[in-house]
């Protein structure tokens, strides 16, 4: 894939980039080995301050780089400001809590004593130089969900991005630069993905996250485990959202629009498969399809549109199959299920419902990475639980329901990293962040994440 700015919205390519050669991997990679080295002895007081400059003038860039970002990936000009503004808020989040959640741990008297010590605890140090492998989907939030505590707790960071954002990597390495980092503390690499197992075997890198999908989850994670290097893994999802009969469906129907249009459908945590029971099947799809064929579909820059195009031709044709497939296996299409009148030469596709969905179809199983929403029916919680269940992907789930019964119930059944009742997935910086299954293992954000990459030491003395 060449390492390019090609614009979703009209296919035209605006800027090519030449990948980093070996020579250029090697200073980088040395500067963050070096980096490493006197950054990790910092204090949390100095590198909270460098985090909070650099949240200033994110705060500072918003409307340019939301602008790059919606250049380069088509999402919403709002979206995209809104994504910047997220950032700097987990920025700030982990400026303000690094130090507490890494604080030394204490273990009780009584087990200190029988471990023979006088006195015993856990210390977290940081691993050293770490390499991310991004996506494009939340070009900036998926770099800074890693970024913010990975440096806060005294990690360097390699950042290898998607190939079709390079203006937004070059950019966040310019941020952490102008931030008044250390020169090599944070780096971005422009190389292709055949470039990323060279740097991984690096014996100077300690460790590696990859969000993105499950090929490339797979083929990061045998690198790192041939490597024994440790990896976190944000893959794919196709999460359920379930509305159960005491649900409030006027906002069960508007949260569903927006849980699945967000970002022009091409969220990993966006609802996915609507699993309804059969007494407001009706009444909730009908609201569910006037909502999504209600959206403005259309040049992203624009503040009337809500749902741009998609990143790329490869990504809308691979959307297409799928609703083919479904439709040839028996799926009624209820809005959409075709490029938009008019707009044909950006990578757009219609907001689609498709009812009828079963298992057999591709769609039941695999990742529709766009606008596209599958719908079921079914009679009751153990059925909606199972179909939900029977997914490779565990990434969140969403339940609506007014019966606690039923949360206790989906709560301890629903195979997912979270579950989000009468409300759609969305990360917060306090909360962990991860799935399970062929979603991926380990967790972002939160006091979870920020201890993914460190080193756990315990410190016994007599
Ligand atoms: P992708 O093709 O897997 O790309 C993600 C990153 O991995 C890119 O930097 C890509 O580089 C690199 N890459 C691809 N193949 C690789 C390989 N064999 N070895 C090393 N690196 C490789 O994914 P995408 O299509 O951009 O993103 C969409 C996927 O990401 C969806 O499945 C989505 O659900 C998932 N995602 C998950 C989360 C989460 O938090 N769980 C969040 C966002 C997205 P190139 O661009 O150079 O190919």
């Amino acid at each position: 894939m060449p390492i390019a700015t090609v614009n979703p919205a009209t296919g035209e390519t605006l800027r090519t980039f030449d990948p980093l050669d070996a020579a250029g991997v090697e200073r980088r990679v040395a500067a963050a080995d070096a980096a490493f080295r006197r950054y990790r002895t910092t204090s949390f007081a100095e590198r909270a301050a460098l985090l909070r400059h650099a949240a200033d003038l994110l705060e500072q860039d918003e409307e340019s780089v939301a602008r790059v970002v919606t250049t380069e990936m088509g999402k919403p000009l709002a979206a995209a400001r809104a994504e910047a503004a997220k950032c700097v808020k987990a920025m700030r989040w982990y400026a303000a809590n690094a130090e507490r959640l890494l604080a030394d741990e204490h273990p009780d008297e009584a087990d200190v004593r029988d471990a023979g010590a006088a006195t015993a605890r856990v210390h977290y140090r940081p691993l050293g130089p770490v390499l991310a492998v991004m996506p494009w989907n939340f070009p900036l939030w998926q770099v800074v969900r890693f970024a913010a505590p990975a440096l806060m707790a005294g990690n360097t960071g390699l950042l290898k991005h998607a190939s079709n954002v390079p203006q937004t990597a070059l950019y966040l390495e310019d941020l952490f630069r102008r931030a008044g980092y250390p020169e090599g503390v944070f780096q971005t690499l422009l190389i292709g993905s055949d470039a990323v197992e060279g740097v991984l075997r690096d014996p100077r890198v300690a460790a590696a996250t990859l969000t993105g999908s499950e090929g490339a989850g797979r083929s990061v994670a045998s690198v790192a485990g041939d490597e024994v290097k440790k990896t976190v893994l944000e893959l794919g999802g196709s999460d359920p959202y379930i509305v159960m009969p005491s649900a409030d469906l006027e906002r069960a129907a508007a949260t569903a629009v927006t849980a699945r249009a967000q970002n022009n459908g091409q969220s990993c945590i966006a609802a996915k498969r609507f699993i309804v029971h059969a007494d407001v099947y009706d009444a909730f799809t009908d609201r569910f399809t006037a909502g999504m064929a209600a959206l403005t579909v259309g040049d992203p820059m624009a503040d009337s549109t809500d749902v741009g195009p998609l990143a790329s031709e490869r990504g809308r044709a691979d959307l297409e199959e799928l609703v083919d497939d479904a439709v040839a296996r028996g799926a009624t299409v209820r809005c959409g299920g075709a490029r938009p009148d008019g707009l044909e030469r950006g990578w757009y596709y219609a907001p689609t419902v498709l009812t009828g969905v079963t298992p057999a179809m591709r769609i039941h199983r695999e990742e529709a990475f766009g606008p596209v929403a599958a719908v079921y029916r079914v009679s009751g919680r153990d059925e909606a639980v199972e179909l939900a269940n029977d997914s490779p992907f565990g990434l969140s789930s969403n339940v609506w329901t007014r019966d606690d019964s039923d949360v206790e119930h989906f709560v301890r059944d629903l195979e997912a990293g979270g579950v989000y009742v009468n409300g759609m997935t969305a990360s917060h910086p306090a909360l962990p962040f991860g799935g399970v299954k062929r979603s991926g293992y380990g967790r972002e954000l939160s006091g979870h994440g920020i201890r993914e990459f460190c080193n756990a030491t315990t410190v016994w003395r007599a």
